[in-house]
């Protein structure tokens, strides 16, 4: 990976840059380098896109801010930027997530504790993969129907040419404040909505809203690993609620349909073969599906049912990219049914031979057997 740039310089502003000078020129800079406006240098406008997204998340929070000054890129790292799993950061949300369904929901709480003012709108959509599209990682598109910031205006509500105007109301400060008795109570400026600036002149594309509703398609790449109710962070790519207001986050959430025969339980996998009374008692080597092909599997001579047997490294990939989980296999005995004369005198005369006392077993035996289902 190459080195990181400065990110006062990444948004091109001086180091004690006020928090609504951070904002206008992440604004000025995210619309100019939308990999959509750059049809024709998509991958180096994502990359600037992604950058100035990264700056600008870790700049306009007062915490990460002064982390940031203080340890550089060190203090804010895996905070921010990218596609993002750690689950960490997503815990604030564990209960709004609970509540939402669908798409398009607003999470104006997290938007303004974060920093990004109230005009944020963070957007969640459903994914449903296999679990080898799991195993191996997928690049996909998703299409989402979201609120963004008019290009024809810039988000800015007003005729290109012409300039939005100060609030008269609020002289620009989108607040209100007046004294009640000992207390001073701030309300959201009525003439423009929090804005402070109304528009004269309006754009004909969004009327003045300086958004626009659409349905955007994106390419989005799934790291290997993944697992139920993963948790994917695209900077930048929810919506916006408010003229001129920055995007809010799209969290993509991941669910992996049931498999036919694996069972997961952490990075490991598990599923069970059958094996019959000869394969048991003389042992065999057989063939078992693996995520990367068939591979042979040595039953030794008087396996037992319930038996389990691992193959290292054959389970998930982790999500940090170290390392992978195992393959559990466990066999159970067939038992031969609908045996012909022949066969049962087979067996009749082995019988002598396989003789055992059946007597219960032993709690803490029978339970060891048990352990080894899970
Ligand atoms: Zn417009
Ligand atoms: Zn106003």
């Amino acid at each position: 990976m190459r080195q990181k740039r400065d990110y006062y310089e990444v948004l091109g502003v001086g180091r004690e840059a006020p928090e609504q000078e951070i904002k206008s020129a992440y604004r000025r800079l995210a619309m100019q380098y939308h990999p959509d406006r750059n049809p024709d240098r998509k991958e180096e406008s994502e990359e600037k896109f992604k950058e100035i997204t990264e700056a600008y998340s870790v700049l306009a929070d007062q915490q990460k801010r002064a982390a940031y000054d203080r340890f550089g890129h060190a203090g804010v790292s895996g905070s921010s930027g990218g596609p993002d799993f750690n689950s960490s950061i997503f815990s604030d949300f564990e209960d709004i997530f609970g509540d939402l369904f669908g798409f398009g929901s607003v999470f104006g709480r997290n938007a303004a504790a974060r920093g990004r003012g109230a005009g944020a709108i963070d957007l969640r959509y459903d994914l449903e993969i296999s679990l080898e599209e799991a195993a191996t990682g997928l690049e996909t598109k998703i299409k989402i129907p979201r609120w963004e910031a008019c290009r024809i205006c810039e988000g800015t509500g007003a005729r290109p040419g012409s300039n939005p105007q100060s609030c008269p109301t609020c002289a620009g400060r989108g607040q209100l404040r007046h004294q009640q008795g000992f207390f001073t109570v701030t309300r959201t400026c009525p003439q423009c909505q929090g804005v402070g600036h109304i528009i004269r002149d309006m754009c004909n594309q969004c009327k003045g809203e300086g958004r626009v509703n659409t349905e955007r398609v994106l390419d989005l790449r799934i790291p290997p690993g993944v697992d139920d109710g993963t948790r994917l962070r695209v900077a930048g790519e929810g919506g916006v609620a408010t003229r001129g207001s920055i995007p809010g986050d799209l969290y993509v959430i991941l669910k992996i349909r049931d498999h036919a025969f694996y069972e997961r339980r952490g990075n490991d996998l598990y599923f069970t073969i059958p094996i019959s009374v000869s394969q048991a008692a003389l042992g065999a080597d057989v063939v078992v599906p693996t995520l990367r092909g068939e591979e042979r599997l040595r039953i030794p001579e008087g396996t037992q049912s319930g038996s389990v047997f691992r193959l290292r490294g054959l389970g998930m990939p982790t999500l940090e990219g170290r390392g992978r989980g195992d393959l559990y296999i466990s066999v159970f005995v067939v038992t031969p049914t609908r045996l012909s004369r022949d066969h049962r005198r087979w067996l009749e005369i082995l019988a002598p031979f396989v003789r055992i006392s059946n007597l219960p077993l032993e709690r803490r035996a029978a339970e060891k057997v048990k352990d080894v289902f899970g």
